[in-house]
Parts: C-alpha cells; structure tokens; sequence
C-alpha cells in the first residue's frame, strides 16, 4: 500500500509540474468510441438518438490512428459505444490493435472494453480468441459491463426486456473464461440515478459474490456525448437521494467499506454536500487499479466543467 500512495503521490507532483511548465503530458490512457449505436435504450443515456446518417469511423481510420507514433506511451487503451460489440467489423478492429500493439504501443498493460453485456454470442466469441492472445503478450483485458441495478429493474432503467437475463448469460460465459485466463478482469459499471440510488448495496453484494470490480458514479447530464439534457427533471438528485447515496463516515459506507470511507472523509467535510451538488465519481475495489480501494472526488460545483 505505502508503495502505491508513494506512486501516486509521486504522479501528483509530476503532473503538477507539467502543469506549470505548459509542457504536454505523455499520452497513457485513451478511450476510443468506436460507435454510437446501441440496442438499449438506458433512461441516463440518449447516445443511441445520433441519427444513424452520423456513420461511425472507418476500419481504416482507426487502422490508421493505431499506427501513430503519438501513443506509444499508451498503457491503457478503453475501447467503448454505443455498444462497442455491435460493430459488424468489431472483430477485425480488435485483430488490428493486436496487430498494432508490439510495435506501436509496446507498453500497453491494459485493454478495456465497456459493454451493456447483451449480445452474448458476439462477446463471448470475441473475448475466447482475443484474451488468449493478450495473455502471451502480459496484457490483461478488463471487461466492465453495465449494472444498474439486480433483477428486473435493470431491465427497466435499460429499457430492454430480458437485459438482465442476457447479462446473466454472458457473465457465465465470461467467468468460464476467466478459469483459464487469469488475465480477464471483469468488472461491473454502475451509473447512480434517482431510480436506482438504492440498489447500490444489493448491487456491491452481487459484485462481491461473483468476484466483479465495480465503478459507480452519478449520471452525468450533458447535450454533448450523452445528449440527456432533455431528461434533466428525471434524472435530478432530491436531498434525500444525495443522502442515501453519501453515507456517515463513521458507519460502513454503501459499497466499499469503513476502512475506504475513512480514507477519503476529510475531503468530503472540507466540502459537504449541498442538493443539487454531485460526487464527480466513486470509484471501489477495481483489480487494475493502482490502488485496491475507493477514489471519490468530492465537487461542489453544480454543473460539472466538462458540461459548460
Ligand atoms: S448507457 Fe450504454 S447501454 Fe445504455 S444506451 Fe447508453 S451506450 Fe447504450
């Protein structure tokens, strides 16, 4: 643990340095969206409403970018949608990262694909080939699929009958994967709203039963990426909600326990929560993660910098 605070403190001057000096960052991590099409429907998210003339990139375009001597620094590579999976190319989008990683990515330790975890067939015939793969080169591939909440209302929030079940389909693919294939990190991602505020603790059980990372952060509204501003009224938080979302300190916390609230509870009282106001993320115990416990960066700001 000393060693990672150490790394991350040590990260923290680093970046603050480069900050004063105006000089750019080496590029580690990129998220790529490979598409914004999408089966579901989700009451957080209009990504799906792009009309479908707004073609998504080219094989060759991305082709083209995995070849550029900017990342070759990259560690991390996320890919996500949309539902990345429902590229009908996706198969050879993911051939060509393996093909461009030795040499034009050489330290990558992670690739990343976020998934709604419906269309089973297709993820589990790409993941078998593409894990094993990733496993002769040390890279591990971590999958997070979407929960919003255990059972029917995840169907609800995703406005897809059957989600849940489909999901239940392709975790048990995935964790007969995972058997053979250590390197297969699988995780869930939560996003918080009005409507499932409350299933975060049956959500964490079922996280902690089946050996998933979580992440767990609020809705973001936005008219860019996520296009939801229209659902602004639904998706706004009562004080009652930010209150069932943000536990006392001294009690055991939602998701992640005493010891991590401990950690983080001077930032929360230097800036306590006000309605209307929302925790930027909250991350827990992810496997990958530099640290095994929770992130939670407390911001008062009412309209987050990235929604001006
Ligand atoms: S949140 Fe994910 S699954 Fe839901 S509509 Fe948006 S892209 Fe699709």
């Amino acid at each position: 643990m000393a060693r990672y605070i150490a790394k991350l403190i040590g990260n923290g001057i680093h970046h603050r340095r480069l900050r004063l000096s105006g000089k750019a960052c080496r590029l580690e991590s990129l998220s790529l969206e490979i598409t914004h099409r999408c089966i579901c429907r989700c009451s957080m998210c209009n990504i799906w409403q792009i009309p479908p003339e707004v073609p998504d990139l080219d094989l060759s375009v991305w082709q083209e970018l995995l070849c550029s001597p900017e990342l070759h620094h990259l560690r991390e590579l996320d890919l996500t949608g949309g539902e990345p999976f429902l590229r009908h190319d996706a198969g050879k989008l993911l051939q060509a990262i393996c093909e461009a990683q030795p040499a034009h990515f050489p330290r990558l330790r992670t690739l990343a694909i976020t998934t709604n975890g419906i269309l089973t067939d297709r993820i589990l015939g790409h993941v078998r080939p593409l894990v094993a793969h990733l496993q002769k080169r040390g890279i591990d591939l971590v999958l997070s699929c979407g929960v919003d909440a255990v059972g029917n209302l995840h169907d609800r929030i995703r406005n897809y009958p059957g989600a849940w079940d489909k999901l239940q389909e392709t975790f048990a693919g995935l964790y007969r994967i995972r058997e053979s294939h250590p390197n297969l990190i699988l995780g869930i991602k939560t996003t918080i709203i009005p409507l499932n505020i409350r299933e975060l603790i049956p959500i964490a059980a079922y996280a902690r039963s089946n050996n998933l990372f979580t992440i767990i952060s609020p809705r973001i509204v936005t008219p860019n990426r996520f296009r939801n501003s229209n659902n602004e009224e639904s998706l706004r938080f009562t004080t009652e909600d930010l209150q069932e979302m943000i536990h006392d300190p001294s009690s055991r916390g939602p998701v992640t326990g005493r010891r991590s609230w401990a950690i983080f509870a001077p930032a929360r009282s230097a800036s306590p929560a006000q309605p209307g106001s929302t925790p930027s993320s909250f991350d827990t115990t992810a496997r990958f993660s530099p640290v095994r416990s929770c992130r939670l960066h407390w911001e008062t700001f009412r309209t987050p910098p990235w929604e001006n």
